[in-house]
């Protein structure tokens, strides 16, 4: 839980604030109707706060005072306003304010709490600024340090390029068209040969007038586009949509890759990633081992226990089998069936498939419910097509399912 402080006195907006706090589990407002309350506050225990809203008319602070206190404790610091000055709003963010946000409507308090979910993942997140200027170089770090980035500088193309491969975890690049050496629109060309979207976010940045490069940089795989000069709040409006534009892509291929209820691969993720282990056995020259898992009498399960208890069941069995088997590739391919490709031999396979077997028979998934068990098919052999593997196991799993359930057959 993090604890925020609020210094504001509109009964009103208090109210609308505290509506919104409550349907937030992560944030714990601290209310103060006046500075002298939030410098009582901060005096005594400004290090338990990780930021700060203010309303930069106080009645005892009319004039905004309240953020150089804020800010003296280095604590992030979103700035409400009842009116809008453009001429404050920058000054205010050339300050290291986090951002200047108009109560105006309820999109307002909800970019206030975007802007707290932001700040508490930014601390992970890498920016890599390319640019030749110093004097914008320095600009952008300090719009961007209030928001917690870690951030990193180049003073060409090729220095950005070194840093990229040195650091692959740099989520954000910010390109300036002209450098010396390799301009930004060659190395973003170059980038995304290799670099995906969701891997890394590239900003062009450049004082052309014309308009037409901007259009260049994105047809060519930048994500967006800031001409200079611009202004703080731009700035960071951008970095920040990019941001969550990238999550949100994160989001959707984990959502398509993962079953939900397991967190196993999926049956399309699970043949994807089987092409991949196929084609490296075949150039290694080695056999690979495919098991078929069943749930035995899965459905009594669910019709005397309540589909709730089948649900636990599978999520139960499914943790079990990725402990039990760390480096091979899972995937549930429907209802209560898995598969698995191993490199182990069948032998040593079935015996861990064997232990696997006794720990879920004491497993306690459901109050009530009867003792897990599974049946197996394995087969080991040379890396064919996944579905004549798959076919083999499959026969296998018959076969064990025949033979009175709850065992492996793996010849
Ligand atoms: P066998 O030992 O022969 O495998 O019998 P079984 O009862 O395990 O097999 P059957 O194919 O008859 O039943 C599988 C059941 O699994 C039927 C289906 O309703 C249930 N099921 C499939 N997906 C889910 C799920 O996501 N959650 C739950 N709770 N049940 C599921
Ligand atoms: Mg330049
Ligand atoms: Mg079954
Ligand atoms: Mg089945």
């Amino acid at each position: 839980m993090r604890n925020i402080l609020v210094i504001e006195d509109s009964p009103l907006v208090l109210k609308i604030l505290e509506h919104m706090f409550r349907k937030e589990t992560g944030f714990q407002p601290i209310f103060c109707a006046t500075m002298d309350e939030a410098q009582v506050m901060l005096e005594t225990s400004a290090q338990l706060f990780f930021a700060a809203i203010v309303d930069l008319n106080l009645p005892d602070a009319p004039d905004g005072e309240i953020v150089d206190v804020v800010m003296s404790y280095h604590l992030p610091c979103i700035v409400l306003s009842g009116t809008y000055n453009e001429q404050r709003r920058d000054q205010m963010l050339l300050k290291g304010v986090v951002d200047y946000v108009l109560k105006e409507s309820q999109h307002s308090y909800e970019y206030v709490f975007r802007l707290l979910h932001r700040l508490e993942s930014n601390s992970t997140v890498k920016i890599l600024i390319a640019e030749d200027s110093d004097a914008t170089r320095h600009y952008i770090r300090h719009v961007l340090t209030p928001q917690r980035f870690q951030i990193l500088e180049a003073c060409d193309g090729d220095e950005a390029l070194r840093i990229l491969n040195e650091q692959p975890d740099i989520d954000l690049l910010l390109v300036d068209h002209s450098m010396p050496g390799i301009c930004g629109f060659d190395l973003v060309k170059l980038l995304r040969q290799k670099l995906k979207r969701h891997e890394l976010i590239i900003l062009g940045l450049s004082a052309d007038t014309k308009g037409s490069l901007s259009a260049k940089f994105i047809k060519h795989g930048a994500d967006d586009f800031l001409r200079k000069p611009f202004c703080p709040e731009e700035l960071n409006c951008r970095v920040m949509s990019t941001l969550e534009r990238r999550d949100l892509l994160r989001a959707l291929k984990k959502a398509a890759q993962y079953d939900v209820l397991t967190g196993l691969n999926n049956r399309r993720s699970f043949y994807e990633h089987s092409q991949q282990l196929l084609q490296q056995a075949r150039s290694d020259g080695r056999a690979l081992s495919v098991a078929m898992l069943d749930l035995d009498f899965f459905k009594r399960i669910n019709d005397e226990h309540g589909h709730a208890s089948g649900d636990a069941a599978l999520a139960g069995f499914s943790r079990a089998l990725s402990s039990a088997f760390p480096s091979a590739l899972l995937g549930r391919l429907g209802g209560e069936e898995f598969a698995m490709l191993s490199q182990q031999d069948a032998a040593t396979l079935s015996d861990t498939l064997d232990q696997l077997r006794t720990h879920c028979a004491g497993l306690k998934y459901a109050i009530g419910a009867p003792p897990l068990s599974f049946s197996a098919g394995i087969y080991h052999g040379p890396p064919d097509d996944l579905e004549s593997l798959l076919h083999h196991a499959d026969r296998r799993l018959y076969q064990a399912k025949s033979q009175g359930r709850g065992r492996n057959c793996w010849q």
